[in-house]
Parts: C-alpha cells; structure tokens; sequence
C-alpha cells in the first residue's frame, strides 16, 4: 500500500478515536447529563456554558426516541402505566434542557444563544411531529383511551390521557391516508401564509413615513416626542427634519397631542390601511385563504368550523359561549363610548370648531379632557413604588392570604446579579419551591414582562419535585442617588407576574404535562390578574407605599385620583377591543370553504354590532396578526373572559374580607393548586359557588 495513504489512515483513526474520546468527555462536562448538584437542584448557571445546550438537546431527543421506541415494542397491553405514564415521563431530559434554554434566551441571550435557538427550533418542531406521527404509538394511546371507562383513573389521570390522546387526533392521526396527506398539504400552505402576513405587516410597518419639515407642524407636542421625532429623522437621512411612524411609540403621542388635525388623519389613515393597498404587501387574499383553509382543516378533522376546533381546548368550549358573553358586554360598552363621543364633540364645539369628531381626533381629545377633569400626574405617584417596597408589598399580600413566606438566598446560583433568588415555605417552615426575581432592563432581555418556569411542579416514584419559578420585568432602574421607582402600571405588572409565579408555586399535581400554569389560554389570566385587585387597595398600600425618602404613606387623595382615572376612556378601550374579538368570531365561524370579498365581510360583521363611526376595530383584518400570524385565532376574546373571571372571583374577596381565609383556601385549594387537572368551569365553580357573571368587571370598568 501506498505509504503516504497508510500514514493519512492511520491519522484518519487517531482523528476518529480521539474524537470519540472528547465526545465522551464532553458529556462528562455537560451538566445537563447528571443531576444539578445545586442548593434544591436549581441549574448551576456558573457551569452552564452555550456549547453545552445542542449536544443536550440531541441527546435528549434521542433519549426519548429510545424510551418511545420501547413503550411501542412492549408485549404487554397497552395500559396507563406502560404508555401514558411512559409517554409523559419519556422527556424528562427534554424538558429540563428545554426550560432553561427558553428561560435564559428570553432574559439573558447573545448571538450564540440565538444561533442556537434557530438551529434547534426546526429540530425541537421536527421531534414533536415524529412523535405525533408515530402510528404504532397512536395505536397503544389509542387502546388505553378506548378503554378508559373501565380503568379506574384518577380525574388527573383521566386528564392527562385525554391530553395526549387529544394531541394525536386534533394532528390528524385518526384520519385516512389520503385525508393525512391532504392535512400535511393544507398545514404546509397554512404555515407558509401565515409567515407571509406576518412579514407584510411589519414591511407596511415600515415602509411609511410622516415627514414633518415645518416648526408650526410640530404644534402641540411635548418636547421629548419632537426630540424622539428628530432622532427618527436622523436615522433615516433627514437630518434637520421631524419623522413620525406607524410605530405605536411614535404614532401613538402624535394623535394625543398633534394640534394638527390633517397631519393626524394622515398618519392614521395610513396605519388602518396596512395590507389594503391591492400591490405586493397587500394581506386580503392571504388571509381569505386562509380562512378557506382552517374551514377545509376543521370539517377534515371532523368540527363544524375552526372556532370549535380550537375553542374545544379552552374554558369557553364553544363559539356560543364567547358570542354569549360578548354581547352581553357589548351593549353596555357601546353606551359608555356613545357618551365619551358626545363629551369629546362638544369639547371640539367649546373650542369653537365645527366638524364632527373623528376616529383621528378621538386621542387627541381625550388627553385633553383627561387633564381637564383629572388634575393629577402619573409622575407625583413613583416616590410611593420603591421597587424593593412593591415586591415586599406583594409577598405581605402572599402571606396575609395563604400564609406563605419568602426569604431571601445569597447562597443560591444565579446567572446575573440583578436578579434576586427566594426560598419559599409554608406557614409551617416546610419548603415550597425557588422563586427568582429579575426586573431591570438590560441588551440581553426582551422587552415585556412575564413569568416563566426553571422547573415545573410535579410528582415521580412518590418523590416530591419542587418548582423553580421566575418572574422577569423590564421596570424603571435606579438611577443617580435615587432608588428605582416604579409607575402605577409597573406596580400592577409587578403584582400580575407575581400571580403567575403563585399558581406554578403553590401547584400541587402528579403530572408535569398538566401541572401548575399548564391551563388553557382563557384561564391562565385568572391567577394573575386578580393579585392586580389587592395593589391599590389601601389596606395594602398602608404596608407598602411610602416615599422612599420620608417613608410617608401614600395619601388617599392620590389613590383616589388614580382610582378614577382608571375609569376615563375605558368605553372606547373596551368598544375597540370586543370588536376586534367579534370580528375574530366572524371569520372562524365560517363553515363553508369559499372566496368572500374582505373589505365587504368585515363591513358586514361590524356593522351587525352597530360600531360607532368615531370608532374603528381595534385591527382591521389586513393587520390582524393576533389571528393571522399569532396563536390568537377565535381567541382574541380570552382576555377579556379571563377579566370577567378575576373580576368576578374578587369579588368574593370584596364581599368579605380582602384577606377572609376561607376564600383564599378555596381560591388555593380549588384553583392555584390544581393546574390542568380537571375543567376549569368545573374548578371555577367550586370556588365561586356559581358560574362567572359580568357586571363585576362592567363595574370595574365603570361601564355601570
Ligand atoms: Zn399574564
């Protein structure tokens, strides 16, 4: 043999071995392949390194490839125990990986982290599909699920099947070959579609600009809009001049304080016209093939539209329910925004113009009486909303309601020293789970606020796996001698997390699947939103609202303002939105597959409610992307369910005490406790005593 040839061999095979040999070494040094030897197993952030996460992922897929294999290759028959409970228990690896990936490229990522996302996205879509497509699987899932009634399962194990049995027949796996085939087809085009809406809106987004070269056109707005406007102008080559965008941030001040009215038509015409100019960004034939689509999806898949397909999965079940209590808020909605209409004309007659008011005028006007009739700044609140004495104030509420404690740990890994790590117990000492607190903004943090899991609750083999929660906010930093000091609405976000955060806590379930904040969409607002209730209530602020200088306790007077303030303008939010929500029940209540003329459908379905020209949905269907680009299709209306459950579930609170521990054990024992278990109807019920009824959130609003 060729000599030089044997020497490249020999070089391949050292290559090789040594390769293999690196690899094994690796997965020694990945933490993610032995237990997390931490202080309650929390990840050991300072030994986590980027390189880790793909080879973590692979091996996790492929751990659960080997368990799925063996639940199919089983001789036994198919039972609770060997598939479902297998089934669930097969992506342990998985799922931890997944969680601290997600949690940390949310709040702490790089280009790497990125990098990484997109490259194991397709894998991560590509693994859940091969296991939904897994017929030997189906078949197994399916026997245990045709056999159910006489097994004797508990209600969450009842729950837990139905989950999975669910997710295999809504992906089609009951359907024949050629209607498989045709489901692959239309999901394929769907996915394509919706991308292309997505990214026509955004390019709309950004293709229009208000050019602004005149001082007197800059009449009336406040000096850091004119600046941001400027700084706008820069970035786009028109030094010297003023830009404003369909952006929120920019639009938004420019129809609230613009004295130029043509220039605010201008710019919101514009705005309800993305994706209506009939060229190539133009979203009406999208999304009608769309809508075309989910109709010949749902009937395929055996549902009489695309809202009873999705709805089966939410506490509303049905399109009627939503249409239900739509209407019903509807009527009282509109008659409060038909009064705001009526001040604001006559504001526009008081300054002594005579044209009708406008959608393009309503913000404009609405700032203006707003300082008429409520004297106050936002600004005077910040010195009571220390953030350190917010945070306490929410934990005095969590214990005051549920007994529970939370003490801070030094000792604990964390991955950046802003965030602050608590150990929380029961009223007893015993331990409940790890709560970790991040609020500044930083690069490396996407905007927003929310709440996310290291770990989620759940039970394996008898043993108790605690959870490891966190909340992560964008509030307003320290800045100088001073201390950060948040907003009212921070204050509310802060306490609307921390809602969250209790529901995956104090979650007391067996399964992960179905554990903690693992409830369907118009439900999981439900925990959240009602900690808002106990922020401003003065019993609460006594504890926690003093000025961070004198420690002096908030005044009523300003709690009282803020209080009403609340109330102003709340006929247009709600009028704007529920139409939106209408509108979004029009489309995916559809049950015939043809063509329909956009323009004319959506005129139709407005004009059916009656909407007030002064006022335009909150998106017209060519900008829609809740439900054309995002996961809220006949489900924009959940957010406003869940306010008629937290309001409505608060009110047991109001009617005797806000601390009454009857209620707070009901509310923990019958709802934060119990995750995805059971019905949500049926866990509400349980607490309330009744089904949710609306006046409770029409007073809130003040539309009663
Ligand atoms: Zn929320």
């Amino acid at each position: 043999m060729n000599k030089k040839l044997l020497l490249l061999i020999s070089v391949c095979l050292v290559l090789f071995a040594f390769s293999i040999q690196s690899e094994e070494k690796a997965k020694e040094t990945n933490p993610f392949f032995s237990e997390f030897d931490t202080p309650f197993g929390v990840p050991p952030f300072d030994k986590i390194k980027e390189e880790h996460y793909l080879p973590a992922f692979r091996e996790a897929m492929t751990q659960q490839n080997w368990k799925i294999e063996a639940i199919v290759n089983n001789p036994e028959q198919p039972t609770f125990k060997n598939t479902i409970e297998a089934l669930e228990n097969s992506q342990t690896l998985l799922r931890t990986v997944g969680n601290v990936f997600d949690v940390l490229n949310g709040s702490m990522t790089n280009e790497k982290m990125q990098e990484i996302a997109k490259e194991v996205a397709p894998l991560r879509s590509k693994h859940r599909d091969d296991i939904r497509l897994n017929e030997r699987l189906f078949r197994r899932v399916k026997a245990v699920y045709d056999q159910k009634d006489r097994l004797s399962l508990t209600g969450e194990q009842n729950m837990l099947l139905d989950k999975y049995y669910k997710d295999f027949v809504r992906g089609g796996a009951n359907l024949s070959k050629e209607d498989k085939a045709e489901l692959r087809e239309i999901n394929q085009e769907l996915s394509v579609l919706t991308e292309r809406f997505g990214e026509n809106v955004l390019k709309e987004d950004n293709r229009f600009e208000m050019i602004i070269d005149k001082k007197a056109d800059l009449a009336g707005l406040p000096q850091s809009v004119i600046s941001a406007a400027a700084e706008a102008a820069k970035e786009r080559g028109h030094d010297g001049k003023w830009v404003f965008t369909l952006h929120k941030p920019s639009m938004i001040p420019f129809l609230q304080y613009s004295g130029k009215r043509d220039l605010r038509e201008k710019i919101f015409k514009a705005y309800i016209s993305r994706g209506n100019h009939n060229d190539e960004l133009d979203n009406k034939d999208i999304l009608s093939r769309m809508v075309i689509l989910r109709v010949k999806r749902a009937s395929l898949l055996g549902y009489k539209s695309h809202a009873d397909y999705v709805l089966e999965n939410n506490m509303a079940k049905e399109p009627e329910n939503v249409y239900d209590l739509l209407n019903q808020l509807w009527k009282p909605a509109l008659k409060r925004a038909k009064m705001e209409a009526k001040e604001l004309q006559e504001m526009i007659y008081k300054e002594g113009h005579d044209f009708k008011l406008q959608p393009w005028d309503w913000w404009y006007y609405t700032e203006k009486l707003k300082k008429a009739k409520y004297a106050f700044d936002e600004e005077t609140l910040r010195p009571y909303f220390k953030l350190e004495n917010v945070i306490d104030g929410s934990f005095y509420v969590a214990n005051k309601l549920y007994g529970i404690q939370f003490i801070e740990k030094t000792d604990i890994p964390k991955y950046h020293e802003d965030v602050k790590v608590f150990e929380v117990k029961e009223a007893d000492g015993s331990h409940i789970g790890i709560f970790y607190t991040d609020y500044f903004p930083r690069a490396s943090k996407r905007g927003g606020a929310w709440m996310n899991s290291f770990r989620k609750q759940s039970r394996r083999g008898g043993k108790e796996i605690h959870p490891v929660i966190t909340n992560n906010g964008n509030f307003s930093k320290p800045t100088g001698d001073k201390p950060a000091l948040l907003s009212s609405e921070e204050v509310l976000t802060l306490f609307h997390e921390f809602g969250h955060a209790l529901h995956g806590l104090l979650s007391d379930c067996t399964y992960y699947r179905i554990s903690g904040t693992s409830v369907p969409r118009d439900f999981v607002e439900l925990p959240s939103q009602i900690m808002e209730n106990w922020a401003f209530e003065p019993e609460v602020l006594k504890v926690y609202a003093k000025h961070y200088k004198t420690s002096e306790v908030i005044p009523q007077e300003l709690i009282d303002k803020l209080k009403e303030a609340r109330h102003f303008n709340q006929g247009f939010a709600t009028v704007e939105y529920l139409a939106a929500s209408f509108l979004d029940m029009d489309w995916h209540t559809l049950t015939e597959a043809k063509e329909l003329d956009v323009e004319k459908f959506e005129t139709e379905s407005l004009s059916r409610i009656a909407l007030i020209p002064e006022i335009i949905v909150r998106y017209k269907s060519p900008y829609f992307r809740h439900i054309f680009s995002g996961g809220y299709s006949s489900g924009y209306y959940s957010y406003i369910w869940a306010e008629v459950l937290d309001a409505d579930a608060f009110e047991v609170f109001k009617d005797t005490c806000l601390f009454d521990q009857k209620t707070a054990q009901s509310f923990r024992k019958n709802i934060l406790e119990r995750g995805g278990t059971e019905d949500p109807m049926i866990l509400y019920k349980r607490f309330r005593g009744a089904e949710p009824k609306v006046e409770p959130l029409l007073k809130k609003r003040g539309l009663k």
